[in-house]
């Protein structure tokens, strides 16, 4: 049995581990198995809202796992009405800009009865998921009341500078463009952890820190008393996963909280924020974004196993991979570190070799390590000549450079064969070495494809290729690099 551990805000914690849970419901499946979730949630977003307990990032997460989230808003549930919320604006209460549905405020009566009725936040945390069955455990982070504040730099509306005002009321009132100095943790010096929340990180077989907003929400996980000891102290290996990708925030404006903080936006300066577990931080290891491959080498030096692959959550399947990516890669980390130029470090794996080693090989290698090559076109009669299987998607090599070292494990994504005539613009801009027009990309190729050395390869000294020549088109990926590289 694997016990994996999230900790998660909303939105990205959310739709991280609805990913998650299809990814091990697959490998469940494939090796007899059964994994167990739990999800520490972030409470610090909570409040006192027209007499009711709101409780956003535990109600997005246990709506998005158990089939009841408005996927369009990614809060809150689909088809619900504002008329209650209207109704109260028309007396002059509650909050104008934040607007709860008719559907999800049974969820916050039902929460607030029980908690009047004595009830504890994971209580009735547990008896709100009998309904929704989210298919893991859902713990908030603790049974206090922790709010985060923040403190406004200027004056804002009825505001003055220097005023606490609620976390919730600058992100959605203000949008987080008012400049603010600090985040306050109203409550957290009478706060302790809820029942489970550090056993459940002491006894996992991996933790994993999903891409939440690593200030507000996973920050405000880290801050309650016991949880960043545990993290240090558990067997488990620590896996995250950047929520920034080429230096933004994918949705929301995590940007503001890390400039708050004095952390940059990138996936880079977030790894080395949390730091590696091996310095005092929460980290063995930490997945980027393709586009962010160059913070590898960075990462790695830091103590910070890290690993360069696509972290846009389009969809479940496209998330369940993301899931795959992390787990591998925590895994990866009960190992010593490979030694570099060591084919024996995955002995299984076929190799990759891209042009005929030389500065063409560099460029192709450099543009694919860097993330901007994720394309690449072969003459589908190399592949006859050498009696070799085509790609099939799923299947992965090792990238071999001009002096044929392994420097990365890749993915073949996606395979066509079309006829030359038919290539299109994208895969032209996809193959990463500047081409804009379909006609400059053949014009590159022509020039490879044409060339003596290419000519021997296919054996006929007078090779030219036509529109209607059968090319191979591949979509690839970098899995990771390997050290050395
Ligand atoms: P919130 O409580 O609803 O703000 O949600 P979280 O704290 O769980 O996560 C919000 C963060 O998730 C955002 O700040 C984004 O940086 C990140 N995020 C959202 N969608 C994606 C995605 O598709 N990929 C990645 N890598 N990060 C994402
Ligand atoms: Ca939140």
């Amino acid at each position: 049995m694997t016990r994996v551990t999230v900790l998660a805000g909303g939105v990205g914690g959310a739709r991280f581990t609805r990913g998650l849970l299809q990814q091990l419901a697959a490998e469940d499946a494939r090796s007899a198995s059964a994994s167990e979730v739990t999800v520490i949630v972030n409470t610090g977003d909570d409040m006192w809202l027209d007499g009711l307990r709101i409780c956003p990032d535990l109600d997005t997460v246990m709506y998005t796992l158990g089939g009841g989230i408005s996927e369009e808003q990614g809060w809150g549930r689909p088809d619900e009405s504002r008329r209650t919320s209207t109704e109260i604006a028309a007396y002059g209460r509650g909050w104008s800009w934040f607007t709860l549905g008719d559907l999800d405020l049974a969820t916050h009566i039902v929460r607030t009865d029980l908690l009047r009725n004595g009830a504890t936040l994971s209580a009735a945390t547990e008896f709100l998921c009998r309904r929704w069955q989210p298919g893991a455990r859902l713990l908030p982070m603790s049974d206090q009341f922790v709010e985060t504040h923040v403190r406004l730099a200027a004056d804002a509306d009825e505001h003055r500078a220097g005023d606490l005002i609620h976390f919730e009321e600058w992100w959605v009132r203000y949008r987080a463009t008012k400049p603010v100095t600090e985040f306050v943790q109203q409550g957290l010096a009478d706060a302790v952890a809820a029942p489970g929340v550090i056993d459940a990180i002491l006894t996992a077989d991996i933790v994993i820190l999903p891409p939440s907003n690593p200030v507000v929400s996973v920050g405000t996980i880290l801050a309650i008393p016991g949880i960043r000891d545990a993290l240090q102290a558990t067997p488990a290996r620590v896996v995250g996963i950047a929520p920034i990708i080429a230096g933004a925030a994918v949705r929301g404006m995590a940007d503001a909280c890390l400039s708050t903080i004095g952390v940059q936006t990138t996936a880079l300066a977030v790894g080395l924020h949390y730091g590696s577990r091996q310095q005092g931080g929460v980290l063995d290891a930490w997945l980027v974004d393709e586009t962010d491959a160059a913070a590898v080498p960075a990462l790695e030096a830091a103590g910070i196993r890290s690993a360069a692959v696509p972290l846009w959550m389009t969809d479940v399947a496209a998330t369940a991979r993301i899931a795959a990516d992390a787990l591998r890669l925590a895994s990866a980390g009960e190992h010593t570190v490979e030694p570099a130029a060591d084919h024996t470090a995955e002995p299984t794996l076929p190799v990759a070799e891209f042009a005929f080693p030389g500065p063409l090989r560099d460029r192709l290698v450099a543009a694919i390590l860097d993330g901007s090559k994720t394309s690449t076109t072969s003459i589908l009669r190399e592949y006859e000549i050498e009696n070799e299987p085509l790609p099939v998607a799923g299947s992965r090599q090792l990238l071999l450079d001009s002096a044929e070292r392994p420097v990365a494990i890749i993915e073949t994504t996606g395979v066509r064969v079309v006829r030359l005539g038919e290539v299109d613009l994208e895969h032209a801009r996809d193959e990463g070495e500047g081409f804009d027009s379909v006609a400059a990309w053949r014009a590159g190729h022509e020039g490879f494809w044409h060339s003596p050395a290419m000519r021997a390869q296919l054996a006929d000294p007078a090779f030219e290729v036509s529109d209607e020549t059968e090319v191979v088109l591949e979509r690839l990926r970098v899995v990771r690099t390997l050290p050395g590289s």
